[in-house]
This record gives structure tokens, C-alpha cells and sequence, in this order.
């Protein structure tokens, strides 16, 4: 069985593809036009002029008659010499009653940089992050209470995870009524090509930028300069960048970034021309449509950023009853590519925007961010409009299925239960601990010691279970009645089994795994047909039942089936599925072995 679904790349705002045209460009500055620009002779002219037209289609697009543009690596260095050049010029004061702002929701290179900066040059101001409000939108009250003492101001353009776009007019306002000559850091990395700028009428000290967010590639950026602003290289040597930004310049990535800067300027003053970019309007129906074909998917999705104040490009969401991880899967699974909040640092993925925001912890531990770009196409988004539709139907037409996750009593050591009926009918129980699992339980209840050792004891108001080497042993204490498990399986109803499908998605075959002797267990009955779900399933985690499930024929997926999973992650999906289908959403601990525990009793 393969599943080779044409990608579908919703991550625009982490990064883009290169465009053909970009390309090309690359490939001819490379071979044609490489001189070092810094040479005496006349293959160094050829490359000084690219710097030169790629600087002036910068200062063109952003107005900028008050500074000057650096190209660089990126973003993070951009931000990082910014940074560096307005602190080193406070090193040997007491910086101790000073504050450096930076908008709650920032990307993180901004906070490091400040972090690092003011650590490395012992200034020891405080840093302090501005709040933001539900939407996202930053205190100006707050900054104004602040700015008195404030070294530095960083905030943002448009947010790289929702999309909220700030209103830098009534920033400007405030930060220059309140304080004149306070420098002032735009990230402008997720504006570019998706909102105008215009750096005469905000009086900004530094803006960043970055191609690979446009169709240029990585490794190739520019920093605005106020021509007030302090600077001060981090790099020297040859004395490039008029001295500003030591080492020869990538001038191949300089000529793309100068292409998209053209395109953009020939967008803006509707120069009739070959520009890829769209405009604004045609971005948002776009979104619209792409938000309907989600909703279809997910009726009760909620959104998780104020929509006609976002780019036109993102769409931030959440789903109830669903994780980002579990959600980035099921998407994987469809072929479509998505992105979440970030990671923290507990290892449990959430947004520290959406927190900033003030959003429900389940929204934060839920988002999913899908972006595009603005050199899309209605192809396209008909295509993710399909995949969605597509998507939406097979999670409905899912005939009565209930797929549930038994847990133990979380205060009792890891034991574990997986079981899984299809169309009411329980068809095979499989018993034993689960590293995955355990990880699971782990995380779920952090205060809890845990022991990977699977005979351990579980009591329950109504039964004691007992992991031993024959078997699980359940002991009802009412009856005392008792039944021995076998290892990993049970009350399979022999004569069903070839209508059984058990489709192993986690290679049982490596040596290591634990469940090996299920696998020979179920290769004994011979009947069962075990399809290793690829030859590198190990290789395919998360998609792999999922895809299944969205391509298996219909008549297959009639039949009862079961899944093997080793991971808690994937058991979790199911059960998050199964929510999303109207089935138990997950099984709590007591109630599940219970209720897992009366069935056996009925027929064992
Ligand atoms: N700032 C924002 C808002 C971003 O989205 C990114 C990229 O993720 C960066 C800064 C860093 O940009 P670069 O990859 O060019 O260093």
C-alpha cells in the first residue's frame, strides 16, 4: 500500500519556496555575473551594480529618504545588529533603572537578542515584554507609561504565527509623543510583499527583512538604517557594506532579494507586469475560502486570531479535543503541511503568543497555523479547498467507529491498556506497556513517579489486575472470579478473523519493539493479514494510520480492523478522532479498565 499524495505546503510564514524566476536570477548571477564586488576590475562593476539597484528598489518600496538599507543574512542578524549597535552604545553607564520593551508576542529572536546583548555588555537593564490584548494588539498605555525610561522599543509588523497586524501608526504616534528619540526596532520579515511600509511617515530607527519568507532563499536579508541611528558592525574586515557588514556579499541572494523588491514596487504603483505577488483583496478571498473548506473539516474549529486584522495570508486555529501535534497529523496524513505554536520548554507543544494573548490554555496547546503566500495561485487553493473536502467526507463517512483509549489509574503504576472496537464490536484487546504510552501518562501527571515495568498491579474499586508473565490477571473482588489475559491478546473470535485487518504501523519487526511477540502471536492464527504499513513505517509515524483511513477503499474500511501502535502520541489521535466522530473522546482511567474488564468478564 503506498500513499503518495502530492504535498500540499500551507507553512509559508516559517518559509516559501524559490520561485523559478528567482531562480534563474541565482543561477545567472552565480555562473555569469560572480565577481567578488570588492575587485579592482571590471567583474567586480557588474556585481557592485546588483548591490546598488537591489539597495535602490529597497529605499523605492519603503520611502526610505531618512536611512539606508544593509543587506545581510537574514532577519536574526538583523535584528541582532540592531540590537547590539543600540546597547554597546550605552556600555560603562548605569543602565540598571533602564527598561528594553519588546512587544509579549515578538518572535523569540527578538527577546534572545535583548537577552544576550544586554548580558554580554553587563548593562543590566531590565528587559519587559509590553502586554498584548485578546487580539493580539499591543498596550499603548502601557508603552507610553514606559517609554520614559525605556533604551529600546522593538515590536512587530505583522505576527509570524497569527497574522495580527499592528497598527504602527498609532504606535508611532505614541512612541514619539512620548519619547522622541527612543530607537525603535520594526520586525518587518512576515510585512513584506503582504503589507505596504512606509518608512518616511513611521519614523522607525532599524526594520528588518528576509527573502526566504517572499520566495527568495535563505541566508539573504536587509536592515534599515535611520541615518540617525547608532551602528555598530558586529562583523569587520573587508570593509564591505561601506564598513557596516564585513565579508564578501552573497550578491546572488541580493540580486533575488533586489528582483522581489521590483516585483513589489511594480505591484504597488500598478505598473502592468509579470509580478507573481497578488494583491491584497485577492489574498483575503482566498483565506475566506481556504477558512470555508476548513470548516467543513471541523465545524466547531475556533479561531484563534482577530480575522480582517490578520494578514490576508493565515489563518490560526484551534479545534476542540484536539492537541497541535494531533492536528499537525492528521493534516500530515492528508498530505497537507501545517504549523503550530511554538515549543516550550516542558516539552508540551503550545503558543506563548496565544498565551500572551490571554487565550484558553486548550486554544494555546491546540493552534495550528496555516499560511500561504501571496505569489498563490486559484489552483492552488482549489486544490486545498479538494484535499479539505476530501479530508471532511472521510472522517464523516467513518461508519460507527469507536476507537477508544483505555488508561490506568493514574496514580498507579504504568500498566496499560489499548483497545479498539469497530462498529460497536470488540475485537482484540492488546495488553502491555507502551514506552509511547508511558511517556504520555508522564506528562499527563507530572507529579507521579513512573516505573516502565509492565508487572506492576492495578486495583480499581471493582477489580485487582495483575500484569504477570502468563498473562493480565483480573480478579473481580465482588465474585472473586478470576481470568488469566494471554499475553497481548484475547476474545478474538477465531472464525472473524479473516475479516480482520491488523494493520502494524510501527514495524513491529524491529527487533527492539516490544510488541514482537503480538505480531508472532497474530502470524499464528495465520488468517490475519499483518501489512506493515510501509518497509519504513519506523520512518512514518504519524501519517501513516491516517492515511489509511482517508485512502483505504470503503469496502475496507467495513471491515473491522485493528491498529498497533506503539506510540501513546498515535493512540491519543485515535481517541482525539474518535471525539471528533462522536465517540468516546478518551476512556477515563477507573471507568475504562471497568468498563474493558466487564466485557471480558461476559465473555471470558
Ligand atoms: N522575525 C519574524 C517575525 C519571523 O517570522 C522570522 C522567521 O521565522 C524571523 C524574525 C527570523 O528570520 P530569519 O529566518 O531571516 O532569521
Amino acid at each position: 500500500m503506498s500513499f503518495c499524495l502530492p504535498e500540499i505546503f500551507l507553512d509559508a510564514n516559517a518559509t516559501t519556496p524559490v520561485l523559478p524566476e528567482i531562480s534563474h536570477i541565482i543561477e545567472a548571477v552565480c555562473c555569469s555575473r560572480y565577481g567578488n564586488p570588492s575587485s579592482p576590475h571590471l567583474a567586480a562593476l557588474a556585481s557592485k551594480d546588483i548591490l546598488s539597484q537591489s539597495r535602490d528598489y529597497a529605499q523605492a518600496l519603503f520611502n526610505a529618504k531618512q536611512g539606508e538599507f544593509i543587506f545581510n543574512s537574514g532577519a536574526t542578524e538583523g535584528i541582532n545588529t540592531a540590537i547590539f549597535s543600540v546597547l554597546a552604545a550605552q556600555v560603562g553607564k548605569d543602565c540598571s533603572q533602564q527598561v528594553l520593551l519588546y512587544g509579549a508576542t515578538e518572535h523569540k529572536a527578538v527577546p534572545e537578542a535583548l537577552r544576550h546583548w544586554n548580558q554580554a555588555l553587563n548593562l543590566n537593564a531590565k528587559l519587559v515584554a509590553i502586554p498584548v490584548d485578546s487580539e493580539g494588539q499591543l498596550d499603548l498605555v502601557f508603552i507610553q507609561d514606559a517609554l520614559p525610561q525605556a533604551l529600546m522599543i522593538c515590536t512587530m509588523g505583522a505576527n509570524n504565527e497569527t497574522g495580527v497586524i499592528a497598527d504602527l501608526v498609532a504606535l508611532n504616534r505614541v512612541i514619539r509623543s512620548h519619547n522622541r528619540r527612543v530607537p525603535w526596532l520594526i520586525d518587518s520579515v512576515q510585512v513584506l510583499g503582504k503589507l505596504s511600509l512606509d518608512l518616511t511617515s513611521i519614523d522607525a530607527d532599524y526594520a528588518t527583512f528576509s527573502a526566504h519568507k517572499l520566495y527568495g532563499p535563505k541566508g539573504v536579508g536587509a536592515l534599515y538604517v535611520h541615518k540617525s541611528a547608532s551602528y555598530l558592525p558586529i562583523t569587520v574586515g573587508g570593509g564591505q557594506e561601506s564598513g557596516r557588514r564585513g565579508g564578501t556579499e552573497n550578491v546572488a541572494g541580493i540580486a533575488a532579494l533586489g528582483k522581489i523588491f521590483h516585483w513589489l514596487l511594480q505591484r504597488d504603483n500598478d505598473v502592468s507586469n509579470d509580478c507573481p505577488f497578488l494583491p491584497t483583496a485577492t489574498l483575503q478571498h482566498y483565506r475566506d475560502d481556504l477558512l470555508s473548506a476548513l470548516r467543513t473539516v471541523f465545524p466547531n474549529l475556533v479561531l484563534n486570531q482577530p480575522y480582517p486584522d490578520s494578514l490576508p495570508t493565515t489563518v490560526n486555529f484551534s479545534v476542540p479535543g484536539f492537541s497541535s501535534a494531533q492536528l499537525i497529523s492528521l493534516f500530515d496524513a492528508a498530505g497537507i503541511r501545517v504549523s503550530a505554536g511554538s515549543a516550550c520548554s516542558t516539552g508540551r507543544p503550545r503558543s506563548y503568543v496565544l498565551d500572551a494573548m490571554g487565550l484558553p490554555a486548550w486554544q494555546s496547546e491546540g493552534a495550528i497555523r496555516m499560511s500561504f503566500g501571496p505569489a498563490t495561485s486559484s489552483v492552488f487553493i482549489e486544490s486545498v479547498q479538494q484535499r479539505l473536502l476530501e479530508l471532511a467526507k472521510r472522517i464523516q463517512s467513518e461508519p460507527n467507529t469507536k476507537l477508544g483509549l483505555l488508561a490506568p489509574q493514574p496514580t498507579q503504576s504504568n500498566f496499560c491498556v489499548y483497545a479498539q472496537t469497530c462498529n460497536n464490536r470488540s475485537e482484540l484487546f492488546i495488553f502491555g506497556d507502551s514506552e509511547g504510552y508511558s511517556e504520555w501518562l508522564h506528562q499527563q501527571f507530572p507529579e507521579s513517579t513512573w516505573r516502565y515495568d509492565t508487572r506492576t498491579e492495578l486495583e480499581t474499586d471493582e477489580f485487582v489486575i495483575r500484569t504477570l508473565a502468563e498473562g493480565l490477571e483480573i480478579t473481580s473482588r465482588k465474585t472473586q472470579r478470576q481470568v488469566i489475559i494471554p499475553p497481548h491478546g484475547l476474545t478474538i473470535d477465531e472464525q472473524q478473523l479473516d475479516r480482520v485487518r491488523i494493520l502494524d504501523f510501527d514495524d513491529l519487526n524491529s527487533e527492539k519493539d516490544r510488541l514482537l511477540d503480538v505480531r508472532e502471536w497474530l502470524e499464528s492464527r495465520a488468517q490475519p493479514v499483518i501489512e506493515p504499513f510501509s518497509e519504513q513505517s519506523a520512518e512514518l509515524p504519524r501519517a501513516s494510520w491516517l492515511e489509511w483511513l482517508l485512502h483505504a477503499p470503503q469496502a475496507e474500511v467495513q471491515q473491522r480492523y485493528i491498529t498497533i501502535c506503539r506510540s501513546g502520541g498515535r493512540s491519543r489521535l485515535i481517541a482525539a478522532l474518535s471525539a471528533q466522530l462522536g465517540g468516546p473522546e478518551l476512556i477515563s482511567a477507573r471507568l475504562g479498565v471497568t468498563h474493558l474488564v466487564q466485557k471480558l468478564m461476559r465473555t471470558g
